[in-house]
């Protein structure tokens, strides 16, 4: 396969930006290598500048449920575009996307829109601290939730500790509000005095480091426990609403959360965020009440066009159905090729989302995800890429299956996939 275009835009972007790109992941560090630049991408199809065509599972990082450039999407941005781009005054496609979210959430009576998923946990932790007036909040170890200083945390060792940033430039201080605890852990939840948390935010549906199922006793207890002490629960649907379900995790998994972020999907692959939750905790935001936040775009109308028109068209009847069929199909035939090759993986799926992991031990939390072996997925991922298939570029990082997938991409992807595990 040949790159030379993209090789030369990539020294071009290694001037310009630090590691050559403007989100870290992008750069390839996890897997070796540097990245393709992308000339267009349609349905389940990405072409870079040097005319190569890969079958996509990145999908823009899970936003393209729908397949990339998906007609609607388009059209719908094209309409709003020509009405002008941004206002800074109330529009109505505010309130339809509001709708929408409302009606596949029965936890969020009153939301707020914002640019981005990072945006969405931040304000919502500021809005759980300024309702609860308490300061402390609790994470799980290993779960993504943007890159807000207070959320940049990483764990100690084994149980509650308040902790140290995962990032130079977060004060220590902020870093010792947060108290970072171990997925699937019930015992763990009884270490912390819980009358002093502000807040616990989680990925319901872990997807950050791989994808690593809850199991749905762990989510009871962490509900009740912060039922009975006040604080409140924030599910970062982020990267799952509307990606594991009609109603995200919250569906899936019989739950109510307090507060949710929401982000990727809900802009269809434009800049969106949104948090939300029970009205009385909402009305706390200015302007009503004492919690700041505000943004100059924040419910733009282009955004919110293609945020109406990915929802409607994704909430048709058994598009759920056939995604969950589609990726079934696939992680079925990745494994049973990992496995004619004798290469062992532990293979993880919820609705759309999958990983494979390349170790032969279950994983269950951030240490055992961290068992895997990372260099042997680099060597898959490029064997895949060579063959037109692109993965995520890291071991950490999940697959998203689009309703534009065929039968026939899947098909290839297990061929290819049986070539490339023979091949390690
Ligand atoms: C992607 C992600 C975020 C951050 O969203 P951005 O739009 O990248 O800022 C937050 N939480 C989760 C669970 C995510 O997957």
């Amino acid at each position: 396969m040949k790159r030379d275009y993209s090789d030369k835009l990539w020294q071009e972007a290694s001037q310009l930006f630090p590691g050559g790109v403007n989100s870290p992941v992008r750069a390839f560090r996890g897997v070796g290598g540097t990245p393709f630049f992308t000339q267009r991408a349609s349905g389940a199809k990405l072409w870079d500048v040097d005319g190569n065509e890969y079958i996509d599972y990145v999908g823009t990082w899970g936003p393209a449920i729908l397949g990339h450039a998906h007609p609607k999407v388009v059209r719908a941005v094209q309409e709003a575009a020509r009405e002008g781009t941004s206002f800074g005054t109330p529009n109505p496609r505010e309130i339809r996307l509001a709708q929408l979210v409302v009606e596949a959430y029965p936890s969020i009576e009153k939301l707020r829109f914002v640019n981005s998923g990072t945006e969405a946990t931040m304000s919502a932790i500021r809005l759980a601290r300024g309702f609860t007036k308490r300061d402390k909040i609790v994470k799980f170890d290993g779960c993504y939730h943007g890159h807000a200083d207070s959320l940049l945390v990483k764990a100690g060792s084994g149980g509650a500790t308040f902790d140290v940033p995962d990032s130079a430039g977060v004060p220590a201080d902020f870093a010792r509000n947060t108290l970072t605890l171990t997925l699937n852990d019930v015992a763990g939840l009884q270490r912390v005095k819980w009358d002093e948390i502000a807040c616990v935010i989680i990925e319901p549906v872990p997807g950050n480091m791989g994808l690593i199922p809850l199991t749905p006793e762990f989510l009871q207890a962490l509900r009740q426990v912060t039922r009975d002490s006040g604080a409140l629960l924030i599910l970062d649907e982020v990267m799952c609403g509307f990606r594991v379900a009609k109603g995200g995790a919250q569906e899936l998994y019989r739950l109510k959360a307090d507060l949710t972020t929401l982000g990727k999907i809900i802009g269809g692959g434009l800049p969106v965020g949104a948090f939300g939750g029970r009205a009385e905790i909402m009305d706390c935001l200015a302007p009503t009440g004492p919690v700041y936040q505000a943004g100059t775009l924040s419910g733009n109308p282009l955004a919110m066009a293609a945020g109406i028109a990915t929802l409607e068209e994704l909430f048709k009847p058994g598009n759920y159905h056939k995604l969950d069929v589609l990726t079934t199909q696939l992680c079925d035939g990745l494994r049973g090729a990992a496995a004619m090759a004798n290469v062992p993986v532990y293979q993880t799926r919820i609705g759309s989302k999958f990983c494979t992991f390349f170790t032969d031990q279950p994983v269950v939390d951030y240490a055992s995800a961290k068992r895997s072996d990372t260099k042997r997925y680099g060597k898959f991922f490029h064997a895949m890429l060579e063959r037109g298939v692109y993965l995520a570029p890291s071991q950490f990082e999940v697959g998203f299956m689009s309703l534009a997938h065929t039968s026939e991409d899947i098909e290839k992807t297990i061929h290819a996939a049986s070539e490339a595990f023979k091949q390690l």
